[in-house]
C-alpha cells in the first residue's frame, strides 16, 4: 500500500500522495505540510497511482 494522505511543499505548485514518489520524499520536514494545499497532483504519484 503506497498511497497515504495527501502533503505538500511549502512554495510547490503540487500535493504528493504515493509514498513512492522521489520529488514527494525529498521535501524537507520543515517545508512539509499535511494535505492538498489546494494545489494539484504530482505527476510523478499520478503515474505511481495506476
Ligand atoms: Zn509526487
Amino acid at each position: 500500500m503506497a498511497k497515504k494522505s495527501p502533503w505538500h511543499a511549502i512554495g510547490s505548485e503540487v500535493y504528493h500522495n504515493n509514498t513512492k514518489c522521489t520529488e514527494g520524499n525529498n521535501i524537507e520536514s520543515k517545508n512539509q505540510r499535511a494535505g492538498e494545499g489546494g494545489k494539484r497532483l504530482c505527476r510523478h504519484c499520478k503515474e505511481l497511482n495506476k
